[in-house]
């Protein structure tokens, strides 16, 4: 029965806007903290809302490993079941970590509505964003890929769901397919991104001899928006993660210096693996940037293990080392939510100050604090981007009198 399963017309029906209902699950380990997984909770309900779902409930279970059946013990899936039962609008189930595909069948036969892992939650906001050959591309193939191993597990499941969140599927039509298939179907994938890939390639030659600086940082931190402040352009942004999967790139002039600007994808913690596999291309972006703006929404409580994934992503693709202006953000939005209309001057410029000495000493290079969204410091920051562009001209240009 493995090899026998319908996709169905999801992407047709696609995003249901928050008509959905949400019951979250996360587990902790004997090695994580409690608040650790409400962190984690905090962001799947976020992403959960990003693709159109209201969270109800959430459940959290204190476990060595996830049970390989039913990922949580038999009294935590009874006691999700009585309340899914007692609440008619819940459609489905997010889990906080990856499931198997027998795990999936499993839960789903018991609890009668939609499985979703973040790996499927993730990739459906991934591919109703999706604008570019390139993304939508790269979103199938990974979708292809987390798939496959799922195969011989997922088929009824598929078969019964159609539409909405998490059930957006590989293709247009409605296709019956096997591994076989879907391997090819992989190959086919790659072979395409290939190509666009060279695309990409020329035209980011063609682009050469410029200087280029890439924005990145955590999803949702303002680095559309500061794209846009800085170029006065008009890039997506929304305070939802992953308002944009393609990356945009801005020409800019500083002093007659020209410059390229790209706005990329926002990374995130666990992210699943074929994603970044698959979005390599677009990392690229990243790689081949001479100058890194490593966004931070300092308003965030999690915001400092926010920077620590984005520097462990910037290792794998060995850019870490590239010259880089940390931008803490939102400085606005952190005043409204530490400072009270109680506190002196002189206390909050401590406040400020401890924070600055905190963060200087943990994270390494140069910094400025602003506020894009009130256009805050942003001229400052214009000088320093224009100190960090002229710093490379004058180290690829020695010799040219007129610098460039
Ligand atoms: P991206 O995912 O990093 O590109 O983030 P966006 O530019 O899409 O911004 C995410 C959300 O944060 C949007 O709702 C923005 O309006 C908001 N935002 C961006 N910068 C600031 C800021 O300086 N202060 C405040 N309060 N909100 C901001
Ligand atoms: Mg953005």
């Amino acid at each position: 029965m493995s090899d026998n399963w319908k996709v169905g017309k999801q992407k047709q029906k696609g995003l249901r806007k928050e008509s959905e209902e949400a019951v979250l699950v996360g587990l902790v380990t004997y090695d994580q903290k409690k608040e650790a997984v409400e962190e984690y909770l905090d962001e799947l309900e976020f992403l959960a809302l990003t693709a159109g779902a209201k969270t109800r409930k959430r459940f959290v279970q204190r476990m060595k490993h996830p049970d390989v059946r039913t990922f949580v013990g038999k009294g935590k899936l009874q006691e999700i079941k009585d309340y899914i039962d007692k609440k008619e609008k819940v459609s489905m189930v997010i889990f906080d970590d990856d499931l198997s595909g027998k795990q999936t069948n499993i839960l789903e036969e018991f609890l009668k509505v939609k499985i979703i892992d973040r790996s499927t939650l993730i990739l459906d906001i991934f591919a109703s964003r999706a604008q570019t050959a390139q993304a939508k591309t790269q979103v199938e193939l990974a979708q292809m890929q987390y798939l496959l191993p799922r195969l011989r597990g997922l088929w009824t499941h598929l078969e019964r769901q159609r539409g909405g969140i998490g059930m957006r599927g590989p293709g247009e039509q409605e296709i019956e397919t096997d591994r076989r298939i879907v391997r090819d179907k992989i190959a086919l994938l790659k072979k395409k991104l290939l190509k666009i890939d060279q695309q990409a390639q020329t035209r980011r030659r063609r682009r050469s001899g410029m200087i280029r600086l890439a924005l990145v940082g955590y999803t949702n931190v303002g680095k559309s928006t500061l794209m846009n402040r800085l170029t006065k352009s008009d890039v997506f942004a929304e305070d939802k993660l992953f308002a944009t999967l393609d990356t945009t790139v801005r020409k800019m002039v500083m002093d007659n210096m020209p410059f390229l600007i790209t706005d990329t994808v926002g990374f995130i913690r666990k992210l699943p693996h074929h994603l970044i596999e698959s979005f390599k291309s677009t990392l690229d972006e990243v790689k081949e940037s001479d100058i890194l703006l490593h966004v931070v929404d300092i308003a965030h409580p999690q915001f400092e293990d926010h920077i620590r994934t984005v520097n462990l992503t910037l290792q794998e693709l060995d850019s870490y080392e590239k010259p880089t202006l940390m931008i803490y953000n939102k400085i606005d939005k952190y005043r409204n939510q530490y400072f009270d209309e109680l506190l002196e001057e002189e206390g909050k410029e401590e406040i400020m100050g401890d924070l600055m000495d905190r963060l200087s000493n943990e994270f390494q290079h140069e910094s400025i604090y602003i506020s894009a969204l009130n256009n805050e410091n942003i001229d400052k920051l214009r000088d320093k981007v224009k100190e960090m562009v002229e710093k490379l001209y004058l180290e690829r240009y020695p010799h040219q009198t007129k610098r460039w």
